[in-house]
């Protein structure tokens, strides 16, 4: 097996899945399996639908395109707002597109109309997270406008949480949601078919006491792929945390005398050593660098501190005997390292614990991306 490698266990994140599902269905919330971080994988997207996830969503079109290359026909919804220059791909490849801009909801609509397709638009609110989103009192007036075009159905409305300001949703914020959801049914007449409260974010209030009101679809990423609550960083009860493990390979070990004095002036350096080690350090490098992955987003092995990093090298100090060299070092992953680590051309992705739970009619064209190992 090559190095640096990501490997999968997909049948953790299958059971991550299942464990979600099961715990938010009694609750009227489905799951929608959120793939931006492993760059619309498609057999990890598989994994997520096999364990209950009703649909697949990605924030970008090429990931999109990733997995309906691989003869995915389940629904996929883009949860961007879409780029102008973009509407044909959308069109073409989403069922479903969330959407900020009368203007570009009016570019899929003539899209589609051309393709003979009817696009779902779901309305962004904006409820605090001050990212993308149509303020609250703009709302029913977009829906509105939605709602008398063709090429366009109007299919829900959503909100997000904890992305740009990190702040989980309270039980209030929620309400105002749902409380939209009910206006806009007054105004719009429809039942809206989507209420999508948020993402991984949204968990300890979908799982909390509160009555989760309209809301019935979550988008999870995180929480399925590492098995944490993003604002906490905690372990969700009964979640494998170690789905993705980083591999890379020892290039160099022994000891370096103390860093010079001319070393320690350079501000780049000083900023990227982590641990400043005294006298002699033993310490090993690794083949692998902030080009593959967030390098401050990974747990060192047990007993091993971060010396430091550049493009390619990282170097890791250690009380003891330092792993031999042409050995294999593995680390955890956060979510940051976890997604550039998937999006680097130099970083394997190794799929393991891929024995299909049960039959899927999704499987056709994606042999080619399986690794078995
Ligand atoms: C990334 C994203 C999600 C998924 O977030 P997680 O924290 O990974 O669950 C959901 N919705 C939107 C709009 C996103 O951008």
């Amino acid at each position: 097996m090559s190095c640096p490698r990501v490997e999968v266990d997909l049948a953790k994140i299958r059971r991550n899945t299942q464990t979600l599902v099961s715990r938010l269905g009694p609750r009227g919330i489905s799951v929608t399996g959120v793939t931006k971080a492993v760059c619309g994988h498609p057999t990890i997207a598989r994994a997520m639908l096999e364990g209950g996830a009703v649909g697949l969503a990605d924030a970008r079109i090429t990931n999109v395109q990733r997995l309906r290359a691989a003869g995915l026909t389940d629904p996929i919804t883009l949860i961007r707002t879409p780029m102008l220059s973009q509407a044909d791909h959308i069109v073409q490849s989403c069922e479903t597109s969330y959407n900020t801009e009368m203007l570009v909801i009016t570019a899929l609509a003539a899209t589609a109309i051309r393709k003979g397709a009817v696009h779902g638009i779901v309305l962004m609110v904006e409820m605090g997270d001050q990212r993308d989103g149509i303020l609250p009192e703009n709302l029913a007036d977009i829906a509105q406008q939605v709602m008398q075009m063709s090429g366009v159905a109007l299919k829900g409305i959503s909100a997000n949480f904890a992305c740009l300001n990190g702040l989980a949703p309270t039980a209030l914020q929620m309400d105002a949601f749902c409380d939209l959801a009910n206006e806009i049914e007054g105004v719009c007449g429809p039942f809206l078919k989507i209420v999508s409260g948020g993402n991984s974010a949204n968990l300890p209030w979908a799982l909390g006491e509160h009555a989760t009101g309209r809301v019935n679809d979550l988008r999870l990423g995180e929480a399925i792929l590492l098995g944490v609550e993003p604002v906490s960083g905690d372990r969700i009860d009964g979640m494998y945390t170690d789905a993705f493990t980083l591999v890379a390979e020892v290039i160099e070990t022994g000891s370096k005398p103390a860093p010079s004095a001319i070393a320690l002036v350079n501000p780049t350096l000083a900023r990227r050593r982590i641990a400043q080690a005294s006298g002699v350090s033993k310490r090993f490098i690794v083949a692998m660098g902030h080009q593959d992955t967030d390098i401050l987003g990974l747990s060192m092995p047990v007993g091993s501190t971060l010396i430091g990093a550049t493009s390619d090298h990282l170097v890791i100090g250690m009380p003891g005997t330092p792993p031999p060299l042409g050995s294999e070092v593995r680390f955890h992953l956060n979510y940051n390292a976890l997604m550039h680590a998937m999006a680097a051309p130099d970083i394997e992705v190794t799929l393991l614990g891929n024995q299909s739970m049960r039959p899927s009619r999704h499987t056709q064209g994606e042999v080619g991306h399986l690794a078995l190992v």
